[in-house]
């Protein structure tokens, strides 16, 4: 391609400071090191996790920065080495890379490879360079993705493979859907004629409802404080939802009361410490499992009576639902996945990269769903 081994120059959505909207700048992007590759994102979905790292939640995100990381695109070129991918081939940036030999990555128990920055947050590629410039000013990488952009580099270990077929929709299994559906297929391991409630309608807590659907829950009682988004989950799969306003007792008491004593499953799907802790006492006493994947500020701490624990509830969680991309056993279906699952149904809206504010206010008022961006 008359781009490869060339910088690029294109539009990004650079995010220069903490709380302040993102800006729509001309960004040079370098060409792919040695087992990189750069890809020419065609959509991204507007994630809650964007949005608490802009608003600081997250911790120390580093900026400037381009977030987004959840994303579906195009190889535009491919760095020495770089065997998995050609350019053409249509991709999945992955926010959790899967270097295929760290503890996690041999283990059937976790997904979360060591080589993450999730973790580390050092807002760089692994040789603590970025591929990003704007204005003569080095911008940070977000989680090893960037989305928000034209063009990003990613690591090898950071990339799917998909079909030529798969929708612009399927940026959703990048993470809100592969995070909700994973922690109900995975983390959860959610078995047949159980009884779930999902805290949270947005993109991640319908994409679990999706998930317990799936793997032949009973009974799915959403709970969200936006009415509105109740006839969607209805529709994806919720048997019923709820509003903890509607009532003048704690909610965990009116699911205890709807589902003789508790749920077998709860998840957290809205990043808050008392819808963590009204997830935990809404599981049944004796063997409840509650999954959180809310993600709160790092001062936050959860308190809790240990006798919760102690009757045989159980409480974890998961990132990206657990599912290593790479190698799991929904790789090759993506396509089909992403039809199957109506993951269009979950985008409650498309906007070009301009209005990518829009999309975090939506997120911040609590009303949307899921915001994809098409470029
Ligand atoms: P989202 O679209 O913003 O959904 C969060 C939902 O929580 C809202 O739609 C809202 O629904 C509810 N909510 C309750 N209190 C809220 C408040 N004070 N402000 C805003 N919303 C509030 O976000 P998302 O993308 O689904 O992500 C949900 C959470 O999962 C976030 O904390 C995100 O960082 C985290 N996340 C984790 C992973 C992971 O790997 N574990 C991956 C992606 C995202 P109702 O009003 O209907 O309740
Ligand atoms: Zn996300």
């Amino acid at each position: 391609m008359g781009t490869a081994g060339k910088v690029i120059k294109c539009k990004a959505a650079v995010a220069w400071e903490p709380n302040k909207p993102l800006s729509i700048e001309e960004i040079e992007v370098a060409p792919p090191k040695a087992h990189e590759v750069r890809i020419k994102i065609l959509a991204s979905g507007v994630c809650g996790t964007d949005s608490s790292a802009l608003s600081t939640v997250l911790g120390d995100t580093k900026f400037p920065v381009i977030l987004g990381h959840e994303a579906v695109g195009i190889v535009e070129s491919i760095g020495k080495g770089v065997t998995e991918v050609k350019p053409g081939d249509k991709v999945i940036p992955l926010f959790v890379p899967q270097c295929g030999v760290c503890r996690s990555c041999k283990s059937p128990n976790s997904n979360l490879c060591h080589r993450n920055d999730m973790t580390k947050k050092t807002g760089l590629m692994e040789d603590n360079t970025t591929r990003f410039t704007c204005k003569g000013k080095p911008i940070h990488n977000f989680f090893c993705t960037s989305t928000f952009t034209e063009y990003t580099v990613v690591s090898e270990l950071c990339i799917a493979k998909v079909g030529p077929q798969t929708p612009n929709e399927a940026c959703l299994i990048g993470c809100g859907f592969g995070t909700g559906y994973g922690a109900a297929i995975n983390t959860a391991k959610v078995t047949p004629g159980s009884t779930c409630a999902v805290f949270g309608l947005g993109g991640v807590g319908l994409s679990t409802i999706i998930g317990c659907k799936m793997a032949g829950a009973s009974r799915i009682i959403g709970v969200g404080s936006h009415k509105d988004k109740f006839p969607k989950a209805i529709e994806i799969g919720a048997t019923e939802c709820i509003n903890p306003k509607d009532y003048d007792k704690p909610i965990q008491e009116v699911i205890a009361d709807m589902t003789d004593g508790g749920v077998d499953y709860a998840f957290e799907c809205a990043g808050r410490i008392e819808t963590m802790m009204a997830a935990l006492q809404s599981t049944y006493f004796g063997s409840g499992v509650t999954v959180v994947l809310g993600v709160t500020a790092p001062t936050e701490r959860l308190s809790l009576d240990p006798l919760l624990l102690l009757t045989g509830r159980s409480l974890k969680g998961s990132i990206f639902g657990g599912i290593a991309l790479k190698v799991s056993n929904i790789q090759g279906g993506l396509e089909l996945m992403a039809k199957k699952f109506n993951l269009d149904y979950l985008v409650s809206q498309s906007i070009p990269l301009e209005k990518i504010n829009e999309a975090f206010a939506l997120l911040k008022s609590g009303t949307g769903v899921r915001t994809i961006v098409l470029f």
